[in-house]
């Protein structure tokens, strides 16, 4: 693939200021979500069986914070109905983009279709609410570079190591509410960035040649993560790459509008994975579901053939791992655990039985249900910073039904989903393990401990 595409030169959205998308032209007469396509509102025949599976409605219980709402709404924007007022934008911007409405909608809505587009307008026409200079450079210029947010956070970590995680409460009161957010999110730092091998060979007899895609944030707080996605990928029969150019999905970029940003880290990663391989493997549901979206991104660029062969190989590493006659696990994890369905994984790749087989082939691990568990915990994305009092919210509501579950571990896989639930599970039942279920699986192939007080059973 890498061949295939134009050497254009592409580069990381520029650091000196607003990103591309700010700078593009755009006539003042034109009203946001005039393209999207008509037919795509229409869709919609009100029934309102989609209210009960959106996290905005069930904590807030009013029809403009459900989805029928917001299509009504932004229906009503662009027929010249009702004003772009500070009212509307408020409901558009508490939407998740989590799609359980998609899930829900038996009428086939392509919500993700109407609100991203929405967004894209909204940021063009700069009617977006602002988000504070400093967040603005963290979320879109900082975050997407993950050496250099693994450098900015060195302090952090020596405050963490001698204060512990808790170190910046003291100061809390002098801190605007998004820092506040972000600190009380941050993990247990690691002490070093980890490089990985460009390549490493499958144990025992080869059954597949991939590549595993790190992501961006994922690899700052979760390299472990990556770690144990490589090893059992290579424990399981595959030929693993780990291309060095690759760089973020532009996921954040996307989902607030900033296209342009978006579709230069989809070139560059283009450039970056190899055609020759069998799979791109994922474990991030946020970063899966964007690369899965490259052939829409880059739709109108000279790149949409490339982003449609792209997309088309990559692979949550759940669903890879459920086409491979997966080598059973030798050792027990003999403890009761449940999962979560991270809203990128479950309604945007529509991804759910395949994490909860997996998990099942561990001997002795009880996995029991989490109620509402399709139901968004809050992080999406960088929802977390920039809605940090409803997302405090579903976070809280997602911590109490894990409690209820009465559980000694929670799976989930995505990276944001991990800092939230840990976040909110600190506080009340820190010693519950919060992990990707890759970690479970690969601490039952190798039998490391994988986390203080949860036991390893070793096999008669
Ligand atoms: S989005 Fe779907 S489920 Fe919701 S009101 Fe419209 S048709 Fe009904
Ligand atoms: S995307 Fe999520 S938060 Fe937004 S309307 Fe749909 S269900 Fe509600």
């Amino acid at each position: 693939m890498a061949s295939a595409v134009t050497q254009q030169k592409v580069s990381l959205p520029t650091l000196s200021g607003a990103s591309a998308d700010h700078a593009t032209p755009t006539p003042v007469h034109i009203v946001p979500g005039q393209t999207i396509p008509y037919d795509l509102f229409l869709d919609c025949v009100h029934c309102g069986l989609c209210t009960s599976a959106c996290p905005t409605f069930l904590e807030l219980g009013t029809e403009m914070d459900s989805p029928r709402g917001r299509i009504y709404l932004m229906r009503g924007v662009v027929d010249g109905r009702i004003p772009l007022d500070q009212h509307v934008r408020r409901h558009l911007d508490l939407c998740l983009d989590c799609r359980a409405c998609e899930s829900a909608c038996p009428s086939g809505v392509q919500y993700g279709r109407l609100i991203e587009p929405f967004r894209t307008d909204l940021q063009r026409l700069g009617l977006q609410a602002r988000l504070p200079r400093w967040l603005e450079l963290l979320l879109f210029q900082l975050f997407p570079r993950p050496q250099w947010t693994w450098w900015s956070l060195y302090p952090v970590r020596g405050l963490q190591r001698v204060f512990g995680l808790d170190w910046w409460k003291p100061l809390a009161s002098w801190l605007p509410l998004q820092l506040r957010h972000m600190l009380a999110l941050l993990p247990p730092l690691p002490r070093r960035y980890y490089r990985f091998p460009e390549q490493v060979r499958a144990h025992g007899e080869r059954r597949a040649r991939v590549a595993v895609f790190l992501g961006c944030v994922n690899h700052v707080f979760f390299p472990h993560v990556n770690e144990a996605t490589v090893r059992l990928l290579q424990f399981q029969g595959c030929d693993v790459l780990v291309p060095k150019n690759q760089v973020c999905c532009g996921a954040l970029h996307y989902h607030a509008g900033r296209i342009q940003a978006a579709q230069q880290l989809a070139q560059l990663n283009l450039r970056a994975f190899p055609s020759e391989i069998d799979a791109i493997v994922v474990n991030v549901a946020g970063c899966g579901s964007t690369l899965k979206d490259y052939g829409h991104l880059l739709a109108d660029t000279p790149y949409a053939e490339q982003g449609r062969a792209l997309a088309a190989k990559v692979k949550d590493v759940h669903e890879f791992l459920a086409t491979l006659d997966f080598y059973p696990p030798g050792f027990g994890l003999p403890i009761r655990a449940t999962y979560h369905d991270a809203c990128h994984l479950c309604h945007a790749q529509q991804i759910r039985q395949q994490p909860r087989r997996l998990l099942q082939q561990i001997p002795e691990l009880s996995l029991v249900p989490l109620q509402e568990s399709e139901v968004c915990c809050g992080a999406a994305g960088s929802y977390n910073l920039t809605q940090p009092e409803m997302a405090d919210r579903l976070g809280q509501r997602k911590a109490g039904h894990i409690l209820q579950a009465d559980v000694q571990a929670v799976f989930t896989a995505n990276a944001g989903c991990l800092l939230q639930i840990r976040r909110h599970l600190r506080e009340h039942a820190p010693h519950i393990w919060v992990a990707h279920p890759v970690e479970a699986l690969w601490a039952a192939c190798n039998g490391h401990i994988p986390y203080r007080g949860i036991p390893v059973s070793v096999p008669d």
